[in-house]
Parts: structure tokens; sequence; C-alpha cells
């Protein structure tokens, strides 16, 4: 499913140099009164070389954002605009973060590190550019549980504790203050192609479908190299949309500020697993209307590929873009089918009597309260457990029993349920806030890493 970190050297490639002066602005780190080290991913550092940092230097780079050597000489707040609720807004651009190295990965992959609470930018409005200790701890636990489940993301690199108190109208006030740096494979956003659009810039445009193609997306751009990234993005965003119903995630903001190019999902805010196959679902408090709602995810990725199909009409025709975007409902359905069996653990029998086992779980899950991280590990390796019924529950099964485990080694079968839901974020948080222990987070990404490890055997 989602690469795994392997090995390789540091190797620096500052690759949005050639992008021009436009794609961002070079800003500066806050100075934080305090950096307290919280959270280091080795097993992602190795991936990019920089594993073997005392903890002294890992602080300097990611707490302080000292330049990597042959990096980025200084960071960059990128520009991009944006839909935010279906509505535009060209006043937006990273306004709490920024784009701090890029390296390369064992294949050879352009990965970013960019930076969440380092502070005002150009682009920061009314707000004060940081990020609280709880939205980097929530962070890391989003990132975690989406990795294991198979979902391509940014991974949370680091996350350190900088001594502000900050003041928030949506957690307990004053909080703790933290800053966040995540690995991910790019953090160009449709809003980024919106941007240069809304400036009417083709040659920028031009520009940037070819950095995305060769630096990205590792192709040779052919003869309409617009066309090429639609139908390659459509594929990713409509892989990437898949991927969060089959983990039952609802991301809380899918503007198209928050949609990576590449279709690797990052941005973590106001996340949550649904506890159950509710459609209505919603993660974000600010979300009356149910937008992004559960199953109305699909649905917003196709929006906003259309917007990223709008921006690109400035260098390209529209039937080819159109083709692209008509293509996303099927893309969609296959990989839906594709994970789905994957996180059950079962054998593919065709893509119609998939197509048919899928939605019956769905509509099993739908008219049952049957947790969902239960159904999966339950049902594991095509088993079937006695716990239970109805009339929709038994179809599903029925259409079951036709199917094969995918693994090799039966013992590999049985899985420990592991869930994410909001209670234990609040438990996990409430330790940290209110006796400053850290064990549990640490106890629940191994275990979450655990679980990703078994998911993958086969
Ligand atoms: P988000 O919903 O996190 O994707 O953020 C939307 C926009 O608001 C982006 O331009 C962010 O950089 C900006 N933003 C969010 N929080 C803050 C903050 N505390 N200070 C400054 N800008 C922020
Ligand atoms: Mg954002």
């Amino acid at each position: 499913m989602n690469l795994q970190p392997s090995p390789a050297p540091y190797l620096a490639d500052p690759k949005i140099a050639s992008l021009g002066a436009q794609i961002g602005d070079p800003v500066r780190a806050a100075s934080f009164p305090k950096a307290v080290l919280r959270f280091r991913n080795d097993r992602w550092a190795a991936s990019v070389g920089l594993d073997d940092l005392s903890d002294t230097q890992w602080i300097d780079h990611f707490g302080r954002f000292t330049p990597l050597p042959g990096n980025l000489p200084e960071p960059l707040a990128l520009r991009y605009h944006g839909h935010q609720f279906r509505v535009y807004n060209p006043n937006i651009g990273d306004g709490r973060g920024f784009l701090f190295a890029q390296l390369r990965d064992h294949e050879h992959r352009l990965l970013d590190l960019g930076t969440k609470g380092t502070g005002t930018t150009p682009y920061s409005r009314d707000g004060d550019g940081k990020l609280t200790l709880k939205g980097a701890v929530r962070e890391i636990l989003a990132t975690e549980m989406l990795e294991a489940l198979g979902v391509e993301t940014s991974k949370t690199f680091s996350v350190v504790e900088t001594g502000e108190e900050l003041w928030r109208g949506d957690e307990p006030s004053p909080t703790r203050s933290a800053v966040l740096v995540r690995l991910s494979h790019s953090h160009i956003r449709i809003g980024t192609f919106q941007r240069i659009a809304f400036e009417d810039d083709a040659e920028r445009m031009s520009a940037l479908v070819h950095y995305v193609l060769t630096n990205l997306y590792g192709a040779t751009p052919e003869e309409n190299p617009a066309a090429q990234l639609m139908q390659l993005a459509v594929g990713r965003i409509a892989d990437q949309a898949a991927a969060f119903m089959v983990a039952g995630f609802v991301h809380g903001v899918l503007n198209t500020d928050n949609i990576n190019i590449t279709g690797e999902s990052f941005d973590y805010g106001p996340w949550r697993f649904n506890p159950t196959w509710n459609p209505h679902f919603t993660a974000a408090y600010f979300d009356q209307n149910g937008l992004y709602a559960f199953a109305r995810q699909p649905e917003a990725m196709h929006w906003n590929l259309a917007q990223l199909a709008i921006s690109l009409r400035l260098i390209c025709d529209s039937a080819p873009l159109v083709e692209a975007l008509e293509s996303y409902g099927a893309r969609f359905q296959a990989a839906l089918v594709r994970r789905f069996l994957w996180r059950l653990g079962v054998k593919t029998n065709g893509f119609d009597a998939d197509r048919a086992l899928v939605e019956a779980a769905e509509k099993a899950m739908i008219h049952s309260d049957i947790p969902i991280a239960e159904f999966f590990a339950q049902h594991r390796g095509g088993r079937i457990p006695n716990h239970w019924s109805g009339e929709h529950y038994a179809s599903f099964t029925a259409l079951l029993e036709g199917y094969q485990s995918n693994m090799t080694d039966d013992a590999d079968v049985s899985l420990p349920t592991c869930s994410m839901l909001i209670d234990e974020v609040e438990t996990i948080w409430a330790a940290i806030a209110e006796r400053n222990d850290w064990t549990p987070l640490h106890d629940k990404v191994n275990a979450i890493r655990q679980h990703g490890r078994a998911l993958r055997q086969r």
C-alpha cells in the first residue's frame, strides 16, 4: 500500500528555487522561549538520512530552524489561494508555517520538510502563527494512524514544545505551544495552481506543471503536460478519497488549499475517525452544513479537482481536462474496492463481485452500530464472527463466505482492534496536560505502528 521508510543518505535538493521568487516569501522562524523535544520520528528520519542527528542538533534544526546543509538558505512561506468551504479566498498562504528543506528519498522522490507553528508570515492575517501543543499531539496521532491504515499521508517528523502560552477559542486557554515539522511529498496544493490562474500567468503555470510532473510524479512531460498532470492528479486524489473512506477517517477541512497535488493527505486540524459507518458524521464544529461529512468526502475531492481543471484551462483546452475529471468516479470505485479488500485481508473475486461485497459491507455498517475498526479486525481474512446479526449483515456475510484470506500465515489473521476515536485522543492529551505524562502517547504510537506492520503482512 503506502511507501515504507527505507534508509537513505541525506540528499539536499532545494528544487523549489526553480519556480522563481513568486512561489514564496523568505521568512524567519519566531524565536521561542524554550525548545523541549517531545517527538522525533526516527523511522522516517532514516529515510532522508537525518536519524543520526543528536537531540541537540535535532532541536537546532527543528526547533530553531538553522538551515540544513546545502538546503534552503531561508525558509519560504509558500504562496497560494484557495476555496474555503467553497468560497474563494485570495488572502491565504503559509500563515503559520514555511517550507524549510527539500530532500530526496531512496526512490529519488522529492520530499519536503515543512513547519506548523513557526510564527507569523505575510499571510498570517490576524493569526499568531503558532500551534498549540494539543494540535501537535493530535497531528502525531492522525498521521501515525492513517499511515498504519495504508493512507498516503504526510509524516509527523518532529514536535518541539516551545514554552509559550497561547489563547484559543476552541481549547481551554492559556494552552501550551509547539512547533511541528512534517515530512511530506510536496506542499504544492491545488490552491497553488489557483493563485497562478488568478494572476493569469501562463508562463508560471507551465513552469509549475513541469515542476510537478518531473519532480513529484517522476514523469517525462508529453505533448500536453497540463492534461497529463490532470490525469495523474485525478488518479492520486481519487485514491486519497477512497483511502479516507476505508480508514473511516474524516479530514474535516477539505479546502483546495489543503489538497496536495501529489494526493498525499496533510494538514490535520479538526480531524476525527468515524466510530461507526455514519455517512453524516462531521469532524469540524464549524462545518454546520456537513459539507465535509464522512460520505461527502469523495464528492468534495471531485469538486476540488474541478478547481484544478479550471486553473489549468489557462494553458490547456477543456476537453482533455474534462475527460480526466470524468474518469474520477471509476477510479474512486476501483481504489475503494482495492483498499477495502486490503483492510479486510481477502483476495479479489473480480471487480463486480468485490464491488457488491463492499456495498453490502457499507450497508451492514450503516444499518448497525458496529464500530468500523472492529468490523475490519473481526472479519479479517474473511472470517465471520458470531456477534452480529440482522438482514443487511447477513447479506454481507453471505458474500464474504465466497472470499479467501489474503494471508499466508493463519497466525497473522487475528488482529487486535486498533482505533483512534475522540475519547482516546482526549485521554492521551489529558495525561500530558494534567501530569506532563507522555507515556500514553508513546504507547499508542507503538501500538499503532505494530498494527500497521500486522496489516501489511501477507
Ligand atoms: P488551515 O485551515 O489550517 O489549512 O489554515 C487556513 C489558513 O489559515 C492558512 O493560510 C493558514 O496558514 C492560516 N492559519 C491557520 N491558523 C493560523 C494561525 N494561528 N496564525 C496564522 N495563520 C493561521
Ligand atoms: Mg492548510
